[in-house]
């Protein structure tokens, strides 16, 4: 941490001191009131943040330390602390090891009922580094994005005595204008377990619209939070305008989580005359709409932790304080797998995993923790200890599980019977039975079940190994471009009920698993007991039957098993 040797830095240090002793005597608002947010705040904090001295806040630059500094001591002062397990709210970018850090506090659940989950609301306090030439060379980023960071910090301060269920996570990204730095470094390095967040509001240019009207983007997956916040802004109030943009979507830090089914939103405004360059100062700011969107912002946080079922029932986990403590590692795949979904189609996905965790909570009162492995790194993390149990371990039971128990290999046919490798085609595609393969362009996923079948099934197939979202790959099949998308059937079974264009060709019976160690005994005995006891359970059998509805049955029947 660098530290100014200026008196301004002094005043401004003796300043925070005073409004932090102001804040901490306010009386807690009502828990029905609007949140308080005040303008001349958010004012002061941007004046401060794009002030000269912090030379423009680029994310490799000593200024840009210093900013991410400001924003911890600003967060400390809201009443925000660093996360569990970490002394600090500066957690560095492993992979740019002279970036600034990100900035990451939260306000921890309050509320009777902590579910384990996490909201989080974004800016990011990076901007551009100083320009060759000119008389003003230093990009203060007013707009952008110091007036994001300050209602960052207003939301924080406005929820400081709520007590909610759900943790409040306030981050401000580094190294955003430079592509995504920090938002991509915070889900690859997992600074928190993304199936545990439930949502995302990113704030980014959020003071200058000549129309008074805040732009808010979500696309289909930020949805149930975009109509959450249609529903609430007449209470602030504001004016919207709403999915205007959805090119902007891929442009800030909600890109990221948007892409993995994270519900996420983004605020903004329209480029103007100062956006990127040098002129972009504080005294062309509407501190007034600042504070809207921010007071907006806090009232669809507080509103959402309100309304939302936990995505897994945990409590009993959580609350549970048995003696025999065991921490189950529980390895998941992040893309691609039917219950990684987002919040509005959680009733599909609160699937065979979240009931067995809930029921093997109760039975033994270990706890559990979630941990992403790839696809094709699910048998080694098994076999070296690295997690307990996988789930869709469908990858895995193809690349050699000696020493691997599948216990729960398809226990539960109306669920499990759906998954395992299949082909996306167009309606008209001569595909219709594996055996039609021979030189085509399928385009797969590294490391997945579908590709490993095709490696060994079908040397012919020209296999392109792709990273696009399955919208952009059913997309290249409609244009022809690609023949066929590999994929788990169950998914690509729902994808084509939503889309008569497509139909699904099964590739053969690979049966999906879940996967413990052989020797973990008391693992494994505890599952098939309590999977058992939860597969007879009213609930269950309702669950299975209502995914069973929803599931369109194969385009075509599957090919005999080998
Ligand atoms: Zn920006």
């Amino acid at each position: 941490m660098l530290s100014l040797a200026l008196p301004a830095s002094l005043l401004h240090a003796l300043a925070s001191l005073l409004a932090g002793v102001l804040v901490a005597i306010a009386p807690p608002p009502a828990a029905t009131d609007l949140p308080s947010v005040d303008p001349a705040k958010i004012r002061a904090h941007i004046e401060e943040f794009a002030s000269d001295e912090m030379n423009g806040r680029y994310f490799r630059s000593p200024e840009g330390k210093r900013a991410a500094q400001w924003l911890a001591d600003k967060l400390a002062e809201a009443g925000a602390v660093p996360l569990e397990g970490r002394d600090s709210m500066l957690v560095p970018v492993a992979r740019v090891p002279d970036a600034a850090p990100n900035v990451v506090g939260w306000l921890p659940p309050k509320g009777p009922k902590p579910s384990g989950e996490y909201i989080l609301v974004t800016a990011h306090f990076d901007h551009l580094p100083p320009a060759q030439t000119g008389e003003d060379r230093i990009y203060n980023g007013a707009d952008d994005n110091a007036s994001g960071v300050a209602g960052m910090i207003a939301v924080a301060n406005a929820l400081r005595n709520d007590a909610l269920d759900v943790g409040v996570v306030f981050v401000g990204f580094t190294g955003e204008e430079s592509g995504l730095i920090g938002s991509r470094a915070f889900l690859e390095e997992e600074t928190l377990p993304p199936a545990r967040i439930r949502g995302l509001f990113n704030m980014d240019m959020i003071s200058r619209q000549p129309d008074g009207a805040i732009r808010l983007d979500g696309g289909p997956k930020g949805k149930i939070l975009v109509d959450l916040l249609v529903r609430l802004a007449p209470r602030v109030p504001i004016e919207m305008k709403v999915d205007t943009h959805p090119d902007w979507l891929d442009r800030s830090d909600q890109g990221p989580f948007l892409r993995i089914g994270i519900p996420s939103v983004l605020f903004s405004c329209e480029d103007h005359e100062d956006y990127h360059q040098v002129t972009d100062h504080a005294d062309k700011v509407d501190e007034h709409l600042a504070a809207r969107t921010a007071t907006l912002v806090a009232l669809a946080v507080r509103t959402y932790a309100r309304e939302m079922a936990p995505r897994f029932d945990l409590s009993p986990v959580l609350g549970a304080d048995g003696a025999q403590a065991r921490t189950i590692r529980v390895g998941r795949t992040l893309p691609n797998a039917p219950w990684w979904q987002p919040a509005t189609r959680r009733s599909q996905d609160r699937g065979l995993d979240a009931a067995i965790l809930a029921a093997l909570a109760k039975e033994t009162g270990w706890t559990f923790e979630e941990k992403q492995v790839a696809p094709g790194e699910q048998a080694a993390a098994l076999a070296n200890g690295e997690v307990d149990i996988v789930v869709n371990g469908a990858s895995a039971s193809l690349a050699g599980t000696a020493g691997l128990a599948r216990s729960l290999a398809a226990v539960e046919p109306a669920y499990l019977d759906r998954s395992g490798p299949a082909l996306l085609v167009a309606k008209d595609s001569p595909i219709s039975a594996e055996s039609d393969l021979s030189t085509l362009r399928i385009a797969v996923r590294a490391g997945s079940a579908p590709a490993l079948h095709l490696a060994t099934r079908e040397p012919a197939v020209k296999a392109i190994v792709v990273t696009e979202p399955d919208g952009a790959i059913a997309t290249m099949i409609s244009k022809g471009e690609l023949d066929a998308f590999a994929g788990d059937a169950l998914s690509l079974e729902l994808r084509a009920a939503r889309d008569p264009a497509y139909r699904v060709v099964r590739l053969g019976a690979v049966p999906t698993a879940i996967l413990v160690r052989a020797d973990d005994a008391p693992l494994r005995d505890a599952l098939g007991k309590s999977l058992g006891r939860a597969l007879e359970s009213a609930e269950w059998r309702a669950a299975v039957d209502k995914h069973a509805a929803r599931a369109p049955a194969p385009a075509s029947a599957p090919a005999s098993a080998p």
